[in-house]
């Protein structure tokens, strides 16, 4: 028999991090947890590390370390807590990294993962579209293989010519439209977080899920698949499919069209990047074409989903402007789970942010998180400033 996988997650209490565990579990002779991470949530890491007999357990609130190290009394996984810490256990050399931290945050730590030039399963898209040409560039720089996760962008991943690129007329990125497809401005101007977190078809964390619902999730993912699949930008063209089983389609010069299909389970991408380049079997139910009886296809809305177009100027303007997007709906996004700000307010706070911020394009990780940190205070002075 071979020598197990060693594994390490990064963002392992997460929705992707859940899913993740669950196909670790299922083949614990296969792989071999290293490390496993999280932000606050002790109970969930240390009993994940438990059951995966992981070599190290690292929770990032340095003030948790010591409920951490009594939840693992007993056993001889290492606690260790912060930021830094974060960023040692993507260093310590696993053959395969799931990147599923949750915005900006996880850039750190994607990025030494990456600089261990063995492989990444990236989830976290917020990073790419912050840092996407520093990412790259040190994925080429080491070697390192990187696999994407997001169910759009693994399903270009298994239909793209990545040896003739030159091959592609078009990418359709494929997009559910979310909860509030068919809502009108003014019915959205009054949904709470509640409601939209409401995902007709995926179970995903609270910030994508509200991403979902304003279709920024959309915009993020077109800048993603700018920087993982390097073609010109006119090439992408957003579908609204309310059904998600087409996950995306890849159009070939002569007119095929391949496209990976499936029921929307995040195990089948995130086991498409564990077991690559071979397969593995996953719970991920097969889908019955005879109940799905019709696939519905729409053009996007942009003038309902603003968001949408902010992210398609953004990554036309490039260089600092993804970042401040991206920064600026995280704030947002959050005011609006926490009922700070309306529903509709997230696109306006986005849109200001990036009128008023311009900063210079970044040349290093220190220059990406400036522009992150100002863009974040800017967005938060902004919303100080909404009409009540
Ligand atoms: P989630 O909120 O469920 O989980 C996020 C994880 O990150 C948790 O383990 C949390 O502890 C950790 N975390 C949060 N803030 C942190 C911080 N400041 N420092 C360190 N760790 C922190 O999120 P999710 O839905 O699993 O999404 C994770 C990533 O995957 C996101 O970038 C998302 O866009 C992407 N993604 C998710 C799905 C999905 O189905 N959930 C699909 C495609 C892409
Ligand atoms: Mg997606």
């Amino acid at each position: 028999m071979s020598q197990p996988r060693t594994v390490t997650v990064l963002g392992a209490t997460g929705s992707i991090g859940h899913s993740t565990l669950d196909l670790i579990e299922r083949n614990l002779d296969k792989y071999q947890v290293v490390a496993l991470t999280a932000n606050r949530n002790v109970k969930d890491l240390a009993d994940a590390a438990k059951r995966t007999n992981a070599k190290r357990a690292v929770i990032a609130d340095p003030s948790l370390y010591n409920d951490l190290k009594d939840a693992l009394a007993g056993s001889s996984i290492e606690a260790s807590a912060g930021a830094d810490a974060l960023v040692e256990a993507a260093m310590m050399g696993a053959d395969w990294t799931m990147a599923a931290i949750i915005g900006c945050a996880g850039l750190k730590a994607n990025l030494a993962a990456i600089r261990q030039g063995k492989t990444v399963a990236l989830a976290n898209k917020e990073s790419l579209v912050s840092a996407g040409s520093l990412m790259i560039d040190a994925v080429k720089k080491h070697g390192t293989t990187l696999l994407p996760v997001d169910s759009e962008h693994n399903a270009i991943f298994q239909c793209f010519p990545h040896e003739n690129r030159e091959y592609v007329r078009r990418i359709i990125i494929t997009a559910s439209g979310g909860p509030f497809r068919k809502t009108s401005l003014a019915e959205m101007a009054t949904v709470t977080p509640e409601r939209a977190v409401q995902h007709p078809n995926w179970s995903m964390g609270a910030k994508i899920s509200i991403d979902s619902a304003t279709m920024m999730n959309k915009g993020l993912e077109l800048i993603e698949a700018y920087h993982l699949f390097r073609i010109p930008l006119e090439k992408f063209e957003i579908l609204v499919h309310p059904q998600s089983v087409i996950h995306s389609m890849v159009e070939y010069l002569d007119g095929s069209i391949l496209a990976q299909i499936g029921s929307p389970d995040m195990r089948t991408p995130i086991g498409h990047t564990l077991a690559w380049p071979k397969r593995m079997e996953t719970p991920s139910e097969s889908l019955d074409f005879t109940k799905l009886r019709q696939m519905d296809f729409e053009a996007p809305d942009y003038e309902r989903f603003p968001a949408l177009s902010l992210a398609m100027h953004a990554i036309k303007e490039g260089g600092p402007r993804p970042a401040v997007m991206n920064a600026a709906n995280e704030i947002a996004v959050a005011a609006f789970l926490d009922k700070k700000i309306g529903f509709l307010d997230i696109a306006k706070i986005v849109e200001k942010t990036l009128d008023r911020y311009t900063p210079a394009t970044p040349s290093s990780l220190e220059d990406v998180f400036a522009i992150d940190n100002e863009a974040r205070i800017q967005a938060a002075a902004l919303m100080e400033s909404l009409p009540a």
